[in-house]
């Protein structure tokens, strides 16, 4: 039987801490005592490599160099593995995860995103646990192919679509939610595959990894009090792009005239807005209430039930191919990567 060749990439976070004795601080050790801490990996049905980023970071530190970094990894190897697991600090992997479905163009292998709350050193650490399902599934295989085919999240017995994540819990081992759209493999006494929910690319797509994302975008975020001057400060940055707009319920905003104003003429300068709710689940529908009519009308795209982080990098990655504002709306309102529905 075959034995699928699964790579390990390890970029730091808490998965691989340990407490430094004299501080108290969590720090980052040597990448090689996380396999020693879990010889368990040894009985898994496949072969495992690793390689580590030469200075492991806290995924706070995260930015798109490193996502890129990741990705021309995954490029180098991607002939001669299975798949891919990504080790991956907490904070930011629905960032990473969604930036990579983007900047990994006809993926149709596995690249699961994991890490953990405690540490694997830790006696009560769910390291251990999301380390070796997300490697048993990423080595998954039917008619000599990978199950899974797209970039996907797994923490506390879940994988998730990874551009339909966020971080929901500092705390608890059930950190990550994917409120629009269904787990892809839920692990109890066995791994029930949702088949349904899977992405299924075509098996002939080459792998081709798009390396440019721009970054001259913003997240603004209303609430109830939000000045002109602020909002007129980021919307007139020089050099702005693109924003997400993070507005209320199914895409609702205030309709003060000098509101709508602002967003008009930052519009007319060419910056794409595109418009996400701030509630956890759910879908914006531009035009359902009168406070949302005016963003239709004035050119604001709908980012549907797309989650910051999604829409976010979805903006650095399309931005960076420089296309006709009509074209980049459409490749925005539609789902490039299951990141919408
Ligand atoms: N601060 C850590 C990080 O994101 C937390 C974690 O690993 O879960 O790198």
């Amino acid at each position: 039987m075959y034995t699928p060749n699964i790579l390990l990439i390890y970029t730091g976070g808490t998965i691989g801490m340990m407490k430094d004795h004299d501080t108290g601080a969590l720090k980052s050790f040597d990448f090689d005592n996380l396999l020693e801490k879990i010889p368990e990996l040894k009985l898994l049905d496949c072969t495992i490599e690793t390689i580590s980023f030469k200075e492991v970071i806290d995924s706070s530190n995260m930015n798109p160099n490193y996502w890129v970094t990741i990705a021309e990894i995954i490029e180098s190897y991607y002939k001669k593995c299975d798949g891919f697991v990504v080790l991956h600090g907490s904070d930011t992997m629905s960032y990473s995860a969604s930036a990579l479905s983007f900047i990994l163009e006809g993926l149709t292998k596995p690249v699961i995103f994991t890490g953990s709350q405690l540490p694997i050193g830790d006696l009560r650490t769910d390291a251990k646990e999301n380390l070796i399902t997300s490697i048993q599934i990423a080595a998954l295989q039917e008619n000599d192919q990978p199950i899974i085919k797209e970039v996907s999240l797994y923490f506390e017995y879940k994988l998730y679509r990874g551009n339909r994540t966020t971080k929901l819990n500092a705390e608890h081992f059930e950190a990550f939610a994917s409120l629009n759209y269904p787990d892809l493999v839920e692990s109890g006494v066995h791994l029930k595959i949702n088949k349904e929910y899977l992405l299924k690319p075509k098996v002939e797509e080459q792998l081709k990894v798009q390396k440019k994302l721009n970054t001259n975008v913003a997240i603004i975020k209303l609430f109830p009090g939000i000045s002109k001057e602020i909002l007129k400060a980021i919307l007139f940055t020089p050099g702005l792009e693109g924003v997400i707009l993070e507005t209320y319920g199914a895409g609702n905003t205030t309709t003060e005239p000098w509101f709508i104003y602002i967003l008009n003429e930052a519009i007319k300068k060419n910056i794409h807005i595109i418009n996400v709710t701030q509630c956890s689940g759910g879908s914006v529908i531009m035009g359902h209430y009168e406070t949302s009519t005016q963003l239709k009308d004035i050119g604001v795209i709908s980012g549907g039930d797309m989650t910051t982080e999604a829409a976010i990098t979805k903006l650095m990655y399309l931005l960076a191919k420089n296309m006709p504002r009509n074209i980049f709306k459409n490749s925005f309102e539609q789902s490039l990567r299951g990141e919408i529905t």
